[in-house]
């Protein structure tokens, strides 16, 4: 198992000495999570980095999209939470409800304050290779695989199952910033099973529980296992219990993934207000 806690606990460490120096010059690092009315899991993700910031010396305040709420009125919160200057990152909890046009509320996103990633243009960034902000969840996958037992990704075979534009996309381009030779699956790919078994490290974000099962794991692979799944109210993985027994490590669903991307949010934020104060 790869402990994502101990992970994350030395992430938050250095975000906490550069929010306490911040503070020194009278900064206090701060993000406005922007979660529509209904979001139950964005707005638990944004408590939880809330509650997780408050114990670094980062603040995280929520604001709501109200039911009411269409593309002009999502528009008018994001033009008002950007220009508030005590804020220096701003996260739009996606997906928006299909009411709003998500399209034109991410490219009305402040670049300098796109912590999460999500106007094109800072994708646009990350998917050339100097990113200037990339998605904590898909910075938290790298974060894992950085140190043993992972293998050296140059020049790894990786496989990464899911291509989304918060998770899959994002890893995908950042293990090919960091030379590993990656394949990218998703629901219409033939011999899915066969992929994942040529890979010596496998990234798992689909949002099916137990989808991943033994007989589609390189025996010795690394596996990281990005899903949240609630079944009879327990939170699991994308990957089954049987992976175990095949693979060289991987990592835990709660405790492996969960906590980096919090930790690595945090520092987001604070590389924002750094940014900003220089
Ligand atoms: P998403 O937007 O629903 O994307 C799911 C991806 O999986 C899609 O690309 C989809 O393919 C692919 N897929 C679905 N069924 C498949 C199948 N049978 N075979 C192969 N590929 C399949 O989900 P997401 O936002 O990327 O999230 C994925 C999971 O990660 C969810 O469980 C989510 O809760 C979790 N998550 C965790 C964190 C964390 O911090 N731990 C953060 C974000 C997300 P198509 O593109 O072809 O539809």
């Amino acid at each position: 198992m790869i402990d994502g806690r101990a992970i994350a606990a030395v992430i938050r460490e250095d975000v906490a000495a550069r929010a306490r120096a911040l503070k020194e010059r009278g900064v206090v690092p701060k993000c406005i999570a922007i979660v529509s009315d209904g979001d139950a899991p964005g707005l638990l993700y944004a408590q939880t980095a809330r509650h997780g910031g408050a114990q670094v010396g980062v603040e995280i305040e929520i604001v709501p999209i109200g039911a009411g709420a269409d593309t002009s009125g999502a528009l008018a919160i994001l033009a008002r939470v950007v220009e508030e200057p005590s804020a220096h990152g701003v996260i739009i909890q996606r997906p928006l409800p299909e009411r709003i046009d998500e399209t034109r509320v991410v490219e009305a996103m402040d670049r300098r304050k796109d912590v999460d990633c999500c106007h094109p243009q800072t994708f646009g960034l990350l998917a050339l290779g100097r990113p200037l902000f990339a998605p904590a969840t898909a910075v938290a996958v790298m974060e894992l695989l950085k140190r043993p037992p992972a293998p050296a990704l140059r020049g790894a075979r990786v496989t990464v199952i899911g291509r989304s534009p918060i998770v899959g996309r994002p890893v995908s381009m950042l293990l090919i910033a960091a030379d590993a030779t990656v394949t990218v699956c998703h629901s219409k790919t033939a011999d899915l099973a066969d992929e994942c078994r040529r890979a010596d490290v496998l990234v798992v974000a689909i949002g099916k529980p137990n989808f991943v099962t033994a007989d589609m794991v390189k025996p010795g692979a690394v596996v990281v296992d990005v899903g949240t799944n609630v079944v009879n109210g327990r939170l699991v993985g994308d990957v089954d219990a049987s992976v175990r027994d095949v693979a060289g490590a991987v990592t835990p669903v709660p405790g492996g993934v969960g906590p980096v991307t919090t930790a690595v949010l945090l520092r987001n934020i604070v590389d924002a207000a750094e940014r900003q104060t220089n």
